[in-house]
């Protein structure tokens, strides 16, 4: 059935503060034929749906995400790593494979109702992401499109060794680690240059570089000759030279920038993708909430300071920088992309227009996927979202979906359950 979404408010997605009004939108199959002045007539056999004072934009991007958690803070995910191993050889058995691909499912649902319509994910389990975004494609579930990565790839003792990652020291192997997740259909690949908050051993120090330069590019090049851009991991100044030096295409979470990289990142082409919704919680929240100890504090502070400011640098000197919410980290929920937003017109800077922007069209840009989707354009795909409050005012206006519609198809009335206690403590980082 063809639609007709008319009186809207459009924000197009494009880097403007302009809001179109009273426009008609009609949609056939996946795509956006025609957006017209509503005035105009509308062709006959559209189902016709009223948006007066209602707000219509791009579905949001979500560039960084983990498909098989909820969020909900946990030992597992804190590191005790006996349970982690127990996880991973469950999700890997015959028995835990419907297990771990429902849990996926579910999350990926969930993030369509609160209105995501695109997720790179970076890293799960067994090949969940894959079946998943196969079952999407071929229209046996509805849910975001997905670009997955299957298994992350690092050395032995990087981040991830024992959970979301395959590890190898030599690199030979690690670049045929590249060839397994291309046999089994991959959108991209992801690599943990450095270590994380959690596996850190030394305080200022989080994201220890794991990987070395040859590692690197044996992995970057296999996966290049392969077609696919490379995500990495990588949370020090340090990892991200390593990273840009040998063919990492877009630097994950990432740090303080002097002119040096600044420089890599201009040569290279790179992207940075900050991911603000597991380090701020985890720098300011108690840690009667977060379970950290002293350690993982200090080094979430130094995270949380290096995305800002090297976030802010990279913008000042026209590097790109997309957002991603780093779901299934401890108190990152599979609806949260609206905070990811929320956060970077709160700390990095920004106006709320230049956030939507930069989750929708700037982040569909990163990923090549900008002539598909990201805007509302005649010829893109229809992944829309309707709001009741206007977001260029208010972000808090994206907490509520009113309607989604991915690749053409509507939902009426997009339904979240939400962890109560969860949204208590983010709210709290809000005020
Ligand atoms: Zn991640």
């Amino acid at each position: 059935m063809p639609y007709a979404l008319t009186h809207a408010a459009i924000f197009d997605g494009t880097n403007t503060d302009e809001l179109r009004l009273d426009q008609t939108v009609l949609i056939d199959g996946e795509t956006i034929t025609s957006i017209q002045d509503a005035s105009l007539p509308i062709p006959e056999g559209y189902e016709i749906h009223d948006l007066t004072g209602k707000f219509l934009l791009p579905g949001l991007i979500n560039l960084h995400a983990h498909l098989f958690g909820t969020g909900k803070p946990s030992k597992t995910l804190a590191g005790e790593s006996g349970s982690q191993k127990r996880m991973v050889h469950f999700a890997n058995s015959r028995l835990g494979r419907p297990v771990i691909d429902g849990m996926v499912k579910k999350h990926v649902q969930t993030a369509l109702h609160a209105g995501v319509t695109t997720i790179r994910s970076s890293g799960d389990f067994a090949y969940s992401d894959v079946r998943t975004r196969d079952k999407i494609r071929a229209g046996k579930l509805l849910g975001p499109r997905l670009l997955v990565p299957g298994p992350a790839i690092t050395c032995v003792g990087g981040h991830g060794d024992g959970t979301f990652a395959v590890t190898s020291n030599d690199p030979k192997e690690l670049a045929g680690y590249v060839d397994r997740n291309a046999s089994h259909k991959v959108d991209c690949i992801k690599i943990c240059v450095t270590g994380g908050v959690m596996d850190a051993k030394v305080k200022g120090e989080p994201g220890e570089v794991k990987m070395t330069p040859e590692q690197t590019k044996a992995v970057c090049g296999r996966a290049h000759e392969l077609g696919y851009h490379v995500a990495s991991h990588t949370e020090s100044s340090k990892g991200i030279k390593v990273a840009l030096e040998n063919g990492v295409d877009t630097i994950e979470h990432g740090s303080f920038l002097d002119e040096e990289l600044v420089e890599l990142f201009q040569k290279t082409g790179a992207a940075f993708i900050v991911t603000t919704s597991p380090a701020l919680p985890l720098a300011k929240l108690p840690t009667s909430i977060t379970m950290l100890n002293d350690l993982c504090l200090y080094n979430s502070e130094v995270v949380i300071d290096g995305m800002i400011a090297g976030a802010k640098k990279a913008m000042e000197n026209g590097i790109p920088v997309g957002l991603g919410t780093d779901e299934s980290c401890p108190l990152v929920t599979p609806y949260d992309m609206w905070r990811e937003v929320a956060y970077f017109a709160k700390f990095y800077g920004v106006s709320n227009s230049y956030a939507l922007h930069t989750a929708t069209l700037g982040n569909a840009k990163i990923i090549g996927l900008d002539a598909e989707t990201g805007s509302v354009e005649e010829g893109k795909c229809a992944d829309l979202i309707v709001v009741d409050e206007n977001p260029l005012e208010n972000l808090e206006a994206l907490r509520q979906m009113r309607h989604v519609m991915v690749r053409g198809h509507w939902l009426e009335t997009p339904a979240v359950e939400k962890n109560a206690q969860i949204e208590e403590w983010l709210d709290s980082l809000m005020k």
